[in-house]
């Protein structure tokens, strides 16, 4: 571990909490709207290392643990699931850096992560989404150049991310080439009017006879495609299930609330046993998906062989539970939340999004599948 970069100054997890409230405010809906998150917004969480607040210390990070940034990860979640995604894809990419990297990559890619630069992860392709041993992108090395060619699709934060880090064959085996985005030959487009997570600067991503230095190889390329993928995706599950975890106290918050307020035939709606009924299932969805986050980030930070699994687990659960709590929280509000721009209305639609990404629900349950069958 270096020790001449600075550490970013100390922020607490309930400082953090604060600070985003703050910057966040209730413009998110405004945002989804736009399709965009205000530059500054998401410069001034990078600039306080809060977009990757895993990153070690000794890369100028905050050093939290993956209990803390889930928990941080969870308050985003709960008020804008378009930053929580540009999260998610920095953090990936930092996680990506810290276990494939070099040590001269990792000390000048890292403190970049920590403060200044933001990133996208880019694996999907157009006949590559769940199957990615389908990948066609690839990169050839010649002396100390490489050359990218390849296509990726639905890419979080491609739009004004710094950096692209992105997964290529290379010969038989495969690697992550780190992508300056404004190198030429790179071609953006930005993914327009996507269900959910509108702000999240999705975008589709050409790479021409892109030309680097081979430096940009992370860990000089050559490893297996399932360790990459792997890697990369253990991050980004377990960013998205305590994001899905933000969705669930959104929803729970929400419906409370109004079932509270709301008066129909002379009571509150939460004294009739219907509705309490979405009030239970919306506390037991959070409580569930909570618990299962907590376990597989414990299994992170004590370095558990159990951490994929659980990883996988938390995500599953917890995507499915906020698809169906939005649904529930909707249903509460009825015509108060059936409205564009309502929290539970971008709810409904952003967990949706959480049941394809990362890991679809189907690919989460033949993972599991596989770990029951096997461990017997
Ligand atoms: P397909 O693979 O075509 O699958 C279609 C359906 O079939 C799914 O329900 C799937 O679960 C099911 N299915 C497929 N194979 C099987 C099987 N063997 N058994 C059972 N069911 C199966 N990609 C990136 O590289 N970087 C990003 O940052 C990124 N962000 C995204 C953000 C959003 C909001 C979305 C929607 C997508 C994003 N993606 C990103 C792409 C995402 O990773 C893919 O959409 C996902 O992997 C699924 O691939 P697909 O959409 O091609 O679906």
């Amino acid at each position: 571990m270096p020790d001449t970069i600075a550490a970013a100054p100390a922020v607490t997890p309930a400082d953090a909490a604060t600070a985003v409230a703050r910057l966040v405010g209730d413009r998110a809906g405004d945002w989804d709207r736009a399709g965009r998150l205000p530059a500054e917004v998401v410069r001034e969480l990078n600039a306080a290392g809060l977009l990757a607040p895993q990153i070690p210390t000794g890369y100028g990070g905050l050093g939290w643990s993956s209990l803390d940034s889930g928990e941080f990860t969870a308050r985003v979640g709960s008020l804008c699931s378009s930053l929580r995604s540009v999260m998610t894809s920095q953090g990936m990419a930092a996680w990506a850096v810290e276990r494939l990297a070099d040590r001269a990559q990792a000390r000048s890619l890292l403190p970049r992560l920590a403060a200044t630069d933001t990133a996208a992860v880019a694996f999907t392709e157009p006949q590559a989404g769940s199957d990615l041993s389908a990948m066609t992108t690839t990169v050839t090395v010649t002396g100390d150049t490489l050359l990218l060619h390849g296509h990726k699709v639905w890419v979080t934060a491609a739009e004004h991310a710094d950096l692209l880090l992105t997964f290529a064959r290379l010969g038989d085996q495969a690697a992550v080439v780190v992508v300056p985005r404004a190198t030429p030959g790179v071609r953006v487009r930005r993914r327009a009017e996507p269900l959910g997570c509108r702000a999240a600067g999705h975008a589709d991503v050409w790479f021409d006879a892109v030309r680097l230095p081979t430096s940009s190889l992370l860990g000089a390329g050559g490893q297996s495609m399932s360790l990459l993928v792997t890697t990369a995706l253990s991050y980004g599950r377990l960013s998205v299930a305590w994001g899905c975890v933000g969705i669930l106290r959104a929803c729970l918050t929400a419906a409370v609330d109004h079932a509270g307020s709301r008066h129909q035939f002379g009571r509150p709606l939460a004294h009739h046993q219907l509705v309490a009924r979405h009030l239970a299932d919306l506390w037991s969805a959070e409580q569930i998906a909570t618990r299962l986050c907590e376990h597989a980030s414990r299994c992170w930070d004590t370095g558990s062989p159990d951490v994929v699994t659980a990883t996988v687990l938390a995500k599953y659960v917890s995507s499915r539970n906020a698809t169906r709590a939005a649904a529930d929280a909707v249903q509460v509000l009825a015509s108060a939340g059936a409205v564009d721009g309502h929290p539970v209305a971008r709810a409904y639609r952003d967990a949706k999004l959480m049941e394809i990404i990362e890991g679809s629900t189907e690919m989460c349950q033949l993972m599991l599948a596989d770990h029951v069958v096997n461990r017997r």
